[in-house]
């Protein structure tokens, strides 16, 4: 028996623990001192009524006889399927039922979608990236390219004709950048991706974020990208789904390469290695899109986005260069005095002991930069940014 030597090759990520280490460290010497954290990337208001009101019919409907569900269709309740078809119509995004696809969350499909791909093929991704999309491509033994994500590009990267991809990864608005693609740029990637017969993996897992009706919210607002773009998304983030899980993947039924579509390949391993996600879950889901379920859910992000601005706010009185926080829940700023990534983070935690996360564990470009995020408590991130304007100050 041989094992996937691939996997020795995927590089250890220490970013998360040595955070939890320095932190630690730093707690047990200072127990004293409140430690604030702002590096989570995860959600932390808990799911809307009109969710949990759904999880429990649902789950009591599956105690009665004549409405108990067994296995589901592989691809999604069609009611789900088809709220999100009216999501997506607000947005002027027509969609057919059968392009959309229910997953159990967008960090699975990103993973699972390679299983149609040809492992001979080139990878793009940006530098700095949330790091799923060049890991799973490494265990599977996948060649990848970076292009640089820098303040020159204002962190958003477009196609070189001289590099030759096959399968782009764009995430937008990003993680952990918090920069947005507007549609122009986005036409650009399109436009070299049909010309270079390439795909866009494109995640949107953060597209609830933006209020500026002009910005994309999905990549298939542009011009002929049902021809080259898979688009994937979540619940996760939008409505707090981190812990319930479930999120979509659209295929669009135009993906055709070499005679072979996409959309049927991709339905066809679903059916054969994945059981769809609970009733249960779909039928909160479905909740999010009623009257009710958006206004909460918007409470919700609303939230979110007022501690963004308030992080947004005072790197801007104190001139610290920062992009993001506007149309996502992430703020990426430039270390101040040239400072390195890890200094930064060591010079926060001793001194107003605020924790972020280092750009540089999002890769080489990342580094001198740093990600803080919005999922915060209010309380805390009050307390936060008043402890950083008085020490900036
Ligand atoms: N894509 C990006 C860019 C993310 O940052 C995350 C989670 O943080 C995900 C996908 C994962 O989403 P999900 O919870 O739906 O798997």
């Amino acid at each position: 028996m041989k094992v996937n030597m691939n996997y020795k090759n995927i590089a250890q990520s220490y970013l998360f623990s040595t955070v939890a280490k320095k932190v630690n460290e730093f707690a047990s010497k200072n127990p004293d001192k409140t430690i604030i954290k702002l590096g989570i990337g995860d959600v932390t208001l808990p799911l809307c009524e009109q969710v949990v009101n759904a999880l429990k019919s649902a789950s009591e409907e599956m105690g009665r006889q004549e409405s108990f569900h067994g296995y589901g269709p592989e691809q999604g309740y069609e009611f789900l399927k088809s709220s999100l078809q009216g999501y997506y119509k607000e947005h002027g995004v027509n969609l057919e039922n059968d392009e959309i696809f229910i997953s159990d969350g967008a960090k699975s499909d990103l993973g699972n979608i390679l299983d149609l791909f040809d492992k001979d093929n080139t990878v793009l991704v940006p530098d700095p990236v949330y790091p799923v999309y060049v890991d799973t491509n490494i265990m599977n033994g996948r060649k990848i390219l970076y292009m640089n994500a820098n303040q020159d590009n204002e962190f958003l990267p477009l196609p070189d004709e001289n590099v030759k991809a096959d399968i782009i990864y764009l995430c937008s608005p990003n993680n952990p950048t918090g920069a947005v693609y507007n549609k122009e740029q986005l036409k650009k990637w399109v436009d070299y991706a049909n010309k270079n017969n390439a795909v866009i993996l494109f995640d949107s897992a953060y597209e609830c974020f933006i209020t500026d009706e002009n910005l994309p919210r999905s990549i298939y607002e542009i011009e002929g990208a049902k021809t080259c773009a898979i688009e994937f998304c979540s619940f996760s983030k939008m409505a707090g789904f981190t812990g319930t899980r479930c999120g979509w993947t659209i295929v669009p039924q135009d993906l055709v390469f070499d005679d072979m579509s996409l959309n049927k390949m991709w339905l066809r391993r679903q059916t054969t290695k994945f059981n769809g996600v609970s009733y249960i879950v779909q039928k909160g889901a479905q909740a999010v899109f009623t009257p009710e379920g958006k206004k909460q859910i918007q409470q919700n992000l609303e939230y979110y986005k007022e501690n963004a601005k308030l992080i947004s706010d005072v790197l801007t009185r104190h001139n610290i260069w920062h992009i993001g926080g506007k149309h996502s829940p992430y703020i990426w700023l430039k270390c101040p005095n040239n400072m390195k990534s890890w200094e930064f983070f060591d010079y926060l935690l001793e001194n107003v002991q605020i924790v972020g996360t280092p750009g540089s564990g999002f890769g080489k470009n990342g580094e001198g930069y740093f990600r803080l995020t919005s999922f915060g408590s209010r309380e805390n991130t009050q307390k936060a940014v008043e402890r950083l304007d008085k020490f900036l100050g």
